[in-house]
């Protein structure tokens, strides 16, 4: 089978790679490198099961393709506010031209949506059937209306072309990988504290997230893939934490000795963010396993590796 993997070198897509390697699929990658790294996917460029194309995917492209992963868009709010309208652009044009490519193959195509999507939630913790709390003119409108219109898409595409989509919701996704100059908290307070720097908190750190390891979201990947179902499913740890606590576990793991810094909080900030995951469950058998304690320490011993 021929897997086309769009945002190959980035945290999800490069182990996405390394799985489908390791079962003997054949990859190709498509990747513009604007937030991956080649470092992710370096070991398998002289395979011949693999060929990386560089190129953004806001380009045409025809290839023969059997699935599709398409992870391709800048995802850390860093990243995507620098250049909004490049990150919009990616989002619809990039994500039109890999349904495209689907609908041409007979290709089925997975879609990275996530939990973006569910905005400000009111609704706690968010089911796929909650249509979200968003406001549609911030500054990190560029990315919650982009992956939005991503599922809108695929979901006409279905209807009207019959092309064979998955959906994912992805909630925060960490792990080895991670680019330490990501923009994302994790990868932050990470760098800060292993240089001894003081961890910057936006707002009082009240906020919460709930992170997953990357390793169980591929495996949960897979299995939307693999099975029959066409709307969205939530991936995403149940573990809900709130960011100052993230601080102090990390500063105890690394240097108890670094400051935490208050900073002013970030406009449109989500205060709450936890995937109600009964449908992937129910459907999929599938829950994230890794604890963020034991999923830490292993990202923590990358960043120190490299
Ligand atoms: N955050 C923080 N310090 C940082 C980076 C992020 O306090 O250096 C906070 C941010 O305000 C948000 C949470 O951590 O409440 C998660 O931010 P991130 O950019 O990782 O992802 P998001 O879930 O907002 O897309």
């Amino acid at each position: 089978m021929i897997h086309l993997v769009s945002g190959g070198a980035g945290l999800i897509g490069s182990h996405i790679i390394d799985d489908l390697l390791r079962k003997n699929n054949k990859v190709i990658c498509i990747d513009n490198f604007s937030t991956g790294n080649k470092k992710n996917i370096i070991k398998w460029l002289k395979d011949d099961r693999f060929k990386l194309i560089e190129q953004d995917i806001t380009k045409t492209i025809d290839l023969e393709v059997n699935r599709i992963w398409h992870f391709a868009c800048p995802a850390s709010p860093t990243k995507y506010k620098i250049d909004p309208i490049n990150t919009s652009r990616t989002s619809f044009i990039g994500t039109y031209n890999m349904l495209e490519l689907a609908k041409k193959n007979n290709a089925r195509i997975l879609i990275a949506s996530s939990s973006e999507i569910y905005g400000n939630p009111k609704v706690h913790p968010q089911p796929e059937s909650y249509f979200g709390y968003v406001n549609p003119i911030s500054k990190r409108s560029c990315y919650v209306e982009g992956k939005r219109f991503c599922e809108s898409l695929a979901l006409d595409y279905l209807r009207i072309h019959k092309t064979d989509i998955r959906i994912a919701r992805i909630f925060n996704t960490y792990g080895p990988r991670m680019a330490q100059k990501d923009g994302r908290v994790i990868s932050n307070f990470i760098s800060q504290a292993i240089c001894g720097k003081p961890i910057y908190i936006y707002g009082s750190g009240d906020q919460t997230r709930s992170f997953c390891y990357v390793d169980d979201l591929i495996q949960g990947l897979k299995k939307i893939m693999d099975s029959n179902y066409n709307l969205p499913i939530n991936l995403g740890s149940q573990e809900e934490l709130s960011i100052l606590n993230l601080a102090k576990l990390i500063k105890k793991k690394i240097n108890d000795n670094v400051k935490i810094i208050h900073m002013k909080e970030l406009e449109d900030d989500p205060l709450r963010r936890q995937p109600d995951t009964d449908l992937a469950v129910k459907l999929l058998k599938w829950k994230a396993k890794t604890l963020i304690e034991d999923g830490l320490e292993l990202t923590i011993k990358n960043f120190l590796n490299n």
